[in-house]
């Protein structure tokens, strides 16, 4: 017999999946701070002796299916950040390096949608983030791309265009941790789930958008995401 619940169970949020009509079931996201030296800078520290660290966004922060964004309320200051998304396929504790890869079941091209405003409110109060990062639909996501047909990205571009203007760009290459490593570390602080989504971080170029810009994000070789701020 099935489980009764008392209120409807929340609904899975879910991102399509290349060249397949079933789709990734979204767990948790975990995001990658600082993780490129040149955003490092950009933002005020130094990435030769501040490791990169992690926060969380919630499951159902994802917007995807060409859905458009809503502007957040109590913000002036919503940045995009474009990164890397790596879909957990197999999951795992204390997850070592060398086989971090055979957890991943492919790559996608996401936004780490940030209140700036608060977020930097919250630093200077030693306060936590959730506001400034874990807000509705914070986690712009396009389709993932199964590993199995693309490989796993160590190089190539990244990239985000507003209004078909350059904000963002960088490489893989530039990542301070890899893949391999972020998975490595990242399982030792939590036991990583299939479904989990891992943000790998942004490069230089961060900055605001406003009601009516066309965000399109790239990441070489994967779906690129296109996503209308109304
Ligand atoms: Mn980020």
């Amino acid at each position: 017999m099935s489980t009764a619940y008392v209120i409807d169970p929340p609904i899975v949020p879910s991102l399509p999946v290349v060249g397949d009509t079933r789709r990734f079931a979204v767990n948790r996201i975990y995001c990658v701070g600082r993780n490129y030296a040149d955003h490092a800078r950009e933002m005020g520290h130094d990435p030769d002796r501040e490791p990169p660290f992690f926060f969380m966004k919630p499951a159902n922060s994802i917007v995807t299916d060409g859905k458009d964004m809503a502007y957040p309320n109590l913000s002036n200051d919503v940045h995009h950040e474009i990164e890397m998304v790596v879909a957990i396929g197999k999951g795992g504790a204390n997850i070592a390096a060398d086989k971090a890869l055979e957890h991943v079941y492919g790559y996608g091209v996401g936004l780490d949608m940030t209140r700036r405003d608060l977020q930097g409110e919250a630093k200077k109060m030693g306060r936590p983030w959730d506001t400034g990062k874990a807000f509705d639909q914070s986690a712009p996501c396009a389709a993932i791309t199964p590993a199995a047909q693309y490989g796993h990205p160590n190089k190539g571009k990244v990239a985000l265009l507003v209004n078909g203007e350059v904000r963002q760009e960088g490489d893989l290459n530039q990542l301070i941790w890899n893949v391999p490593d972020t998975i490595a570390y990242l399982s030792t602080l939590f036991t990583l789930e299939p479904g989990d989504l891992i943000m790998s971080g942004t490069p230089a170029g961060v900055g605001p958008v406003k009601k009516g810009d066309v965000l399109e994000g790239m990441v070489e070789g994967l779906t690129p995401l296109k996503i209308k701020i109304i």
